[in-house]
């Protein structure tokens, strides 16, 4: 969005860090917000209360950083007093950076001020999920993505292509990869359908899983989850 030239210092740029500033003071106003003297990035810190239940708050110290790549690429949230230790289980990563979306399936879009917002929300509300995991003895409220990408990727692929056997996901997995099908050939689902009418949209829609790192291991990691549910 900013083209090669983002660390300049230029006036939308100072113009958003601003908006920014001010939707953060509306919804966490005891932190603070410094826009980086060179105008490539800026940094938030300090206390949001959280709501836990009872009519108490609870301040949590964060960290916001937003890095050269901003708006484009989402800032970073980070546990800022160490308050909890690193736990997969709590999404909360080995350098107390807050997980809380799965990169390129649910990364939040930070076109406007008010998107930032949104995502201040989330992240209020994460927090709050913290205490709840807490009371119930270790365990996520309600959905999350599974640990390490390959398994979080085989989550989203089998809910995008909603199958529930691993002889149907199999099938349909070198399709994602790139194969070619016939619009018109049945689909390898076994639906008896053909492929147009059936998965061939879903797969189009998961190419992109092709081109990560890790996508091997994806067919395994789906197994597994399948295996698990039955
Ligand atoms: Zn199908």
């Amino acid at each position: 969005m900013f083209g090669r030239f983002a660390h300049t210092l230029t006036r939308s740029r100072l113009t958003r860090f601003e908006e920014d500033r001010s939707t953060l003071a509306g919804l966490a106003p005891r932190m603070r917000h410094y826009i980086w003297a060179d105008g490539r990035g800026a940094l938030a810190e300090g206390p949001i209360d959280i709501d836990i239940g009872a009519g108490c708050f609870e301040p949590v110290e964060i960290t916001i950083v937003f890095d050269e790549g901003y708006p484009r690429v989402p800032p970073r949230f980070f546990d800022r007093a160490r308050r909890w230790r690193p736990d997969d289980d709590r999404h909360l990563m080995d350098n107390h950076e807050f997980c809380l979306w799965l990169a390129r399936v649910d990364t939040p879009k930070l076109d406007t001020s008010e998107q930032f917002g949104e995502l201040v929300l989330r992240v209020i509300a994460f927090l709050r999920d913290q205490f709840v995991f807490d009371d119930l003895g270790g365990r996520w409220p309600g959905r999350d993505w599974l640990h390490g990408g390959s398994a979080a990727y085989a989550q989203h692929a089998l809910e995008t292509l909603g199958v529930s056997s691993n002889e149907s996901f199999r099938a349909l997995w070198p399709l994602v990869l790139g194969q070619r099908l016939h619009a018109n050939a049945s689909c390898p689902c076994g639906s008896g359908l053909p492929y147009t009418r059936c998965h061939r949209a879903e797969v189009n829609s998961l190419r992109w899983l092709a081109r990560l790192r890790k996508c091997e291991r994806i067919p395994a990691a789906a197994e597994h989850q399948l295996r698990d549910a039955a």
